[in-house]
């Protein structure tokens, strides 16, 4: 099986009704109006679901959810579970983002388990692993990336319901970027160890997306890596046209 390149958009914590159901508009009439051989996925915030899906009605753009709760209903104040997820349209849910494992102090344990019910309800996973400027700094990357993998993603886990993101947590939002042969060597070393953990089919399969101030400028150069599978982009995903020209550079 090839690995399809995936285009995701991380609204984050962005966008009233009218801006979102606005943006889903013009990525459906522009995704539409282009052929491109790519998975399109866009993730808005909770309040936007509904709208969005609406919006992308007769596309084959995926909607994704931001996060999930590892269980399916109960007293959770202010939770989404999965099977909410699911009832609403979602395809994905991103787990174990950077400023989740930072503001909601979510650890690899917790992703794991959030993945297994987002599996037991149908949903994909994007699991996001990356590094800190200081583990970064101390030589750490691969062995924080490893251990990321190894405990956030559970027995379940598998190339059709799952896709990493590699995002260095030091590169979100920040405009700065790995060099290209820092991304391979990263997406080369999660690859090994996926197959450690799953198997060679399961790591050859497994899409591997970078994330972390991708725009169009710089696109070309992460995105035609051996082992880079597409992109998770947050802010340049808020405006339909650098997000279709991120997926110009590739599909
Ligand atoms: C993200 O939040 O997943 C992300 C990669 O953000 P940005 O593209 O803005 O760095």
């Amino acid at each position: 099986m090839a690995r399809k390149t995936m285009i995701a958009g991380n609204w984050k914590m962005n966008c009233l009704q009218k801006d979102g159901v606005d943006l889903a508009k013009n990525i459906a009439l522009k995704v539409k109006n282009n052929k491109y051989n790519c998975e399109f996925l866009v993730c808005p915030p909770y309040t936007l679901l509904y709208s969005v899906k609406k919006a992308l009605r007769g596309t084959k753009i995926a909607l994704g959810a931001q996060d999930s709760h590892q269980s399916d209903k109960g007293a959770h104040t202010g939770d989404i579970s999965p099977q909410m997820l699911k009832d609403i349209g979602c395809e994905y849910t991103i787990l174990g983002h950077s400023e989740r494992r930072t503001d909601h102090h979510e650890n690899n344990a917790l992703v794991a388990k959030k993945a297994q019910a987002a599996y037991a309800n149908g949903l994909k996973t994007i699991i996001c692993v990356g590094e800190t400027a200081k583990q970064r700094e101390d030589g750490e990357t691969l062995a924080i990336c490893a251990k990321q993998v190894r405990g956030s993603l559970p027995k379940e886990s598998n190339a059709t319901n799952t896709v990493i993101a590699y995002e260095p947590v030091w590169a979100i939002g920040t405009g700065k970027t790995p060099t290209a042969k820092d991304v391979e060597d990263v997406h080369a070393a999660i690859r090994q160890v996926v197959a450690k953990k799953f198997g060679a089919k399961t790591a050859n399969n497994m899409r591997i997306l970078y994330g972390g101030s991708v725009k169009p400028s710089n696109a070309k150069e992460f995105l035609s890596l051996p082992d880079v599978d597409g992109a998770l982009i947050g802010g340049a995903s808020l405006k339909a046209d650098d997000f279709l020209a991120i997926a110009k550079s590739v599909c």
